[in-house]
């Protein structure tokens, strides 16, 4: 496993949540710099008896 985090911008695209590579590193205007960093597109499945989620972020 590897460290990464969710950049709470991404979700307000109107896209796929992204996981960023990384710890988050803030710009001085306070928001969380993703540029040069690997992005994974969030895949994110629910069992359909419990409502379990369960989250991937695949190479492709
Ligand atoms: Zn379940």
């Amino acid at each position: 496993m590897v460290e990464g985090f969710l950049p709470a911008e991404s979700q307000n695209l109107g896209g796929v949540a992204t996981w960023i590579a990384g710890v988050p590193q803030f710009g001085f205007l306070g928001s969380v710099k993703t540029d040069g960093k690997t992005a994974h597109k969030i895949r994110m499945f629910r069992c359909i008896k419990c409502g379990l989620l369960e989250s991937y972020a695949p190479d492709k």
